[in-house]
């Protein structure tokens, strides 16, 4: 396929930090960019060169993406799929429609998985309340304790129950009411993910491993190079690229690895998009993945993934503003000259809103990470 160069139209559907991310990105190539989003304030918009203010469903909007761009791609992973399939008959479209729909939906997401032969955490899949009742508490204590996750919708450990019990997880079945899977809780060593791209041509890029912390269910750190063998980090990498190439992707595709107490790694869940324990290439690698994301979608060579310098993401939380909404001190950032602070123009901090991420660059991961803490702590 022909390349799209600048100063083609480009389409994303979703105008979060994500969406902000990949226009800046496009924009400083020279493409423009066209966002679908409903909120009229939302990050990506505030770049954009147009807004469709409507909803990521609307017949009309997708009508105009698909007639104005040159090719679309999508920030989020609960885009409706068929929109996308849709579009992909008229535009290019990446990631595709079918694609999207499988990151979407746990079960699916697993059954890829293991066709591309690669280990998950032992999982049993509920689509439904008598799937669940065939079951017997003998069968379901294999999977105990457990954690029983929705299938779909799911993101920062929402849509999430942990389970003791075949009697607590049927109760939270119920609670939850939609399909889910009960996956064995594993004793996490650490967990860390691979970022990699793909083009329409089978050429991949993977970025250096991330070595992630999360908090609550959301990610608040990411360490890079991740702290783990050399030989474990090429492993987590190859799985991601056998992954991308047994979806034939085409895009950025995150993946998150557990990894476990003797070494060995487990895939947790994918994204079809730039992840946010990829933040930190915006900084530290010769391209980021949102360059990456433009260059996959306009069939361009991934570029470069050398990572130049140590780096620690730190993720920042609408918590760190506190109960009166004071803002945090980001003076504190100013006189750090190694920091760089990436602000995503959300108008209200709420608890557990990504508002914002840094990142500190060092001699050792282990620097960064001190020096990241302190500065977090001074916010
Ligand atoms: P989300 O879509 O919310 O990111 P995840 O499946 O990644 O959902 O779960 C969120 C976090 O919960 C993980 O990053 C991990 O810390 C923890 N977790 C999830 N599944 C397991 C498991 N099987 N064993 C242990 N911890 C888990
Ligand atoms: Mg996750």
């Amino acid at each position: 396929m022909a390349a799209i160069l600048p100063p083609a139209m480009l389409g994303i559907i979703g105008g979060g930090q994500l969406g902000r991310m990949f226009t800046i990105a496009a924009k400083t190539m020279g493409y423009r960019v066209t966002v679908l989003e409903p909120d009229p304030h939302s990050p990506a918009a505030a770049f954009a060169d147009v807004h469709l203010c409507a909803p990521y469903g609307d017949a009309t909007a997708l009508q105009t993406l698909a007639g104005t761009c040159a090719a679309v791609t999508t920030e989020f992973e609960n885009v409706d799929a068929d929109a996308m399939r849709m579009l992909a008959k008229t535009t290019r479209v990446s990631p595709s429609g079918d694609c999207v729909a499988i990151a979407q939906d746990r079960i699916a997401e697993k059954a890829w998985i293991a066709k591309a032969g690669l280990p998950t955490a032992p999982y049993l899949a509920l689509e439904s309340a008598a799937a669940l009742a065939a079951v017997s508490d003998d069968a379901l204590a294999a999977y105990l304790p457990g954690i029983l996750k929705t299938a779909r919708l799911g993101y920062d450990g929402k849509g999430q129950q942990r389970v003791k019990t075949p009697a607590e997880a049927r109760a939270a079945f119920a609670d939850l009411g939609v399909a889910c899977v009960l996956e064995k809780m594993l004793d996490l060593k650490l967990e860390v993910s691979a970022i990699v791209t793909r083009t329409s041509a089978s050429q991949m890029a993977v970025f250096p491993l991330a070595e992630n912390r999360h908090e609550g269910g959301i990610l608040d750190v990411s360490i890079v190079p991740a702290r783990i063998a050399a030989g474990l980090a090429a492993s987590a990498q190859t799985m991601a690229q056998r992954l991308a190439d047994e979806l034939d992707y085409v895009g950025v595709l995150a993946v998150e690895f557990f990894v476990l107490g003797d070494d060995t790694l487990v895939v947790n869940e994918i994204a079809p998009r730039p992840h946010n324990s990829g933040h930190y290439t915006l900084t530290a690698c010769v391209t980021d993945q949102f360059q990456q994301q433009v260059r996959a979608l306009c069939g361009l060579l991934p570029g470069s993934t050398e990572l130049m310098t140590p780096v620690v993401m730190v993720n920042l939380l609408g918590d760190v503003w506190g109960e009166d909404g004071r803002a945090p001190k980001w003076d504190v950032l100013a006189e750090a000259p190694n920091a760089q602070l990436y602000l995503y123009g959300k108008q209200e901090a709420r608890k557990g809103r990504k508002m914002g991420h840094f990142n500190v660059m060092a001699a050792t991961a282990d620097a960064a990470l001190e020096q990241a803490e302190a500065l977090k702590d001074t916010l």
